[in-house]
């Protein structure tokens, strides 16, 4: 405050100055560092599928083929199509997201062929990881959006694939579905890598992920939970997880019916 003249009039003059305190500085740093790593890994994502359908054709366009080579490598580019089809779904659910603007429709929907749907679209990338995927679903039915609880299930199951734990001989991915009256139980579990205790509550934020030793080369973007989590909102259920490091992670979901 100061007093200063003001056309010939003894005036105050209050200035406000914004004091930004060391851990406001430590969380803007925070964020900062964030947005660099998801820039770096969204490139990362498109250059990986890029890459492969690029040098794939070219080896098509200049090598003579026999059909059975030349079918090896369609599939192979189909992969990676999809692959960049999935990124770009993720981005434009999250554009939804941000602008909440994302919209379910429900309808009486049978669980079990979902998570039928789930194993088959997961079964490539479990072999490729050498994980067994284990089902236990009965007469499981409840209102709620079919292709969204779909993606719901196979963002878990994909990440209970990826966080495998590769010193392990035998890994799973379990998917359950139980019926509970009024609402029913979805859990995907897996013996993988797990999450440290300090992490789990930052898990579903959009753009995190775990950075350490088992996880940098792990593909990702870090907005798969975020999508998860604001999927399970809209049909007003829950989402949790229990993990402990070097033993695996249960993530259960509840819808109500
Ligand atoms: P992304 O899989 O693209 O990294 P997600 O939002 O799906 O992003 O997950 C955020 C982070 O949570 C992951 O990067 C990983 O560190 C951790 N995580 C998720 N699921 C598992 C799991 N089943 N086992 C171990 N860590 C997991």
């Amino acid at each position: 405050i100061k007093k200063v003249e003001f056309f010939g009039e003894e005036r105050f003059l209050v200035s406000l100055r914004n004091i930004t305190t060391e851990k406001e500085i430590q969380k803007l740093k925070e964020v900062d560092k964030i947005k660099t790593n998801f820039i770096a890994n969204i490139s990362h994502e498109l250059r990986t599928p890029l890459a492969a359908i690029k040098a794939y054709t070219e080896t098509m366009l200049n090598m003579p083929m026999t059909l059975e080579e030349i079918q090896e490598f369609l599939t192979i580019i189909q992969t990676q199509s999809e692959r960049l089809e999935n990124l770009l779904n993720d981005l434009l659910d999250f554009s939804q997201i941000e602008s909440n603007t994302m919209k379910i429709v429900k309808e009486n929907t049978d669980i079990c062929k979902i998570v039928e749907n789930v194993v088959k679209s997961a079964k490539q990338m479990a072999s490729d990881y050498n994980v067994d995927i284990m089902v236990d679903c009965k007469n499981v039915t409840v209102n709620c959006d079919p292709g969204r609880m779909e993606q719901v299930l196979l963002n878990l199951v994909t990440n209970a694939i990826k966080f495998s734990d590769k010193s392990k001989e035998e890994r799973y991915a379990k998917i359950e579905a139980i019926d509970e009256d009024d609402q029913i139980r979805l859990m995907v579990s897996d013996n993988g890598i797990g999450i440290p205790g300090d992490k789990l509550d930052k898990i579903f934020d959009k753009f995190y992920r775990v950075d350490n030793d088992l996880t940098y080369s792990i593909p990702g973007t870090g907005l798969g939970l975020a999508i998860v989590r604001e999927i399970v909102q809209l049909h007003k259920g829950t989402i949790q997880v229990e993990s402990e490091e070097g033993k695996g992670s249960i993530f259960t979901v509840i819808i109500p019916k």
